[in-house]
């Protein structure tokens, strides 16, 4: 039983307190949504007044926020993390927030003596709900070590990436893959619905040949098919249209700097773009699906 801050109550954040709460730590949370704070509460955690009041009453510190600067301005800011952080603090990014950001993120640590990790996860909410996430954590090999078992307690999969950084590097190389094919199923449902076939028909040929994957059976963008998947709650509570985005672009900034080609990154990039445009941004990144279709 530890006591352990966590900032950033989202969609993927709050599941993953609760859980660390009925694992029997203490868990102050903190964020700008007052809802997010009351459900929090409901499930037995702590509200923080503000991050000067969660660092003096946790040695466990997640952040789990939507971009690389929403994190490092978290770390930075007048009275934030770095400046409340002492030695005995472990602080760990679980947000999906890129390499230079991790980097960033690390140096800070450094700097004040404080041990961090960067460590996004993958498997959706389901996965945030169920405490089965895949951990993929960046920086020395003893801190990864200490952070094991209180990882373990909201993931499945914990996985040492490599050092600081590359658990960003790894969680970006994951998304751009999810990425692509997603909308690789979302143009082959497309193409099965204008050739007669029925929906329910393809996904159980699919789901059990060689287009099998996690964006089919978890989160297929068709509604109807699965039902715990986004697309069949309205692409709500998901995974956004601009996050993935996020994702994407940051897989491309990454390519340019070490000179990788990833055409197909570039083009499924794009497409979630337009998709953006398209008034799809906060819906869940399935819509791609129903965008293909012309909606
Ligand atoms: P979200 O937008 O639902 O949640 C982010 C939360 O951070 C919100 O509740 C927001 O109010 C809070 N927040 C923002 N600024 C804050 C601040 N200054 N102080 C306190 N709280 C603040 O996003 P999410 O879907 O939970 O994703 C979080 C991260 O996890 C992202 O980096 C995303 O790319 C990644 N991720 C998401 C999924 C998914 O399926 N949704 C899966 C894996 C990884």
């Amino acid at each position: 039983m530890a006591n352990i801050g966590f900032i950033g109550l989202g969609t993927m954040g709050l599941p993953m307190a609760i859980n660390l709460v009925k694992k029997g730590n203490v868990v102050y949370g903190l964020d700008l949504s007052e809802k997010a704070v009351k459900e929090f509460e409901s499930n037995g955690g702590v509200a923080a007044v503000d991050i000067a009041d969660l660092m003096s009453n946790a040695e466990v510190v997640f952040t789990m926020l939507p971009t690389g600067p929403h994190v490092i301005s978290m770390y930075e800011a007048e009275s934030g993390i770095i400046e409340h952080a002492t030695s005995r603090h472990l602080l760990i990014d679980c947000s999906t927030s890129g390499v230079p950001s991790a980097r960033k993120l690390h140096a800070l640590g450094r700097a004040k003596g404080v041990r961090t990790l960067d460590a996004p996860v993958t498997g959706a909410v389901a996965g945030a709900e169920a405490a089965t996430l895949t951990i993929m954590v960046g920086g020395d090999r003893d801190v990864f070590d200490c952070a094991k078992p209180i990882l373990e307690q909201i993931g499945k999969v914990i996985i040492h990436a490599g050092a600081e950084g590359v658990g960003q590097a790894a969680k970006i190389c994951n998304n751009m893959v999810a990425g692509i094919n997603k909308i690789a199923l979302s143009e082959a449902f497309v193409l099965a619905k204008k050739l007669g076939l029925d929906d329910k028909i393809f996904f159980d040929v699919a789901s059990n040949g060689s287009a099998q994957s996690f964006s089919l059976t978890k989160t297929c963008p068709v509604p109807g098919l699965v039902p715990t998947a986004p697309s069949s709650r309205n692409y709500t509570n998901g995974f956004t249209t601009k996050l993935l985005l996020k994702d994407m672009l940051l897989a491309q900034e990454a390519a340019m700097e070490v000179g990788a080609g990833t055409v197909l990154g570039s083009a499924a990039a794009q497409l979630y773009q337009l998709c953006a445009n398209a008034g799809h941004a906060d819906r869940d990144s399935a819509i791609i699906y129903q965008y293909l279709l012309g909606k």
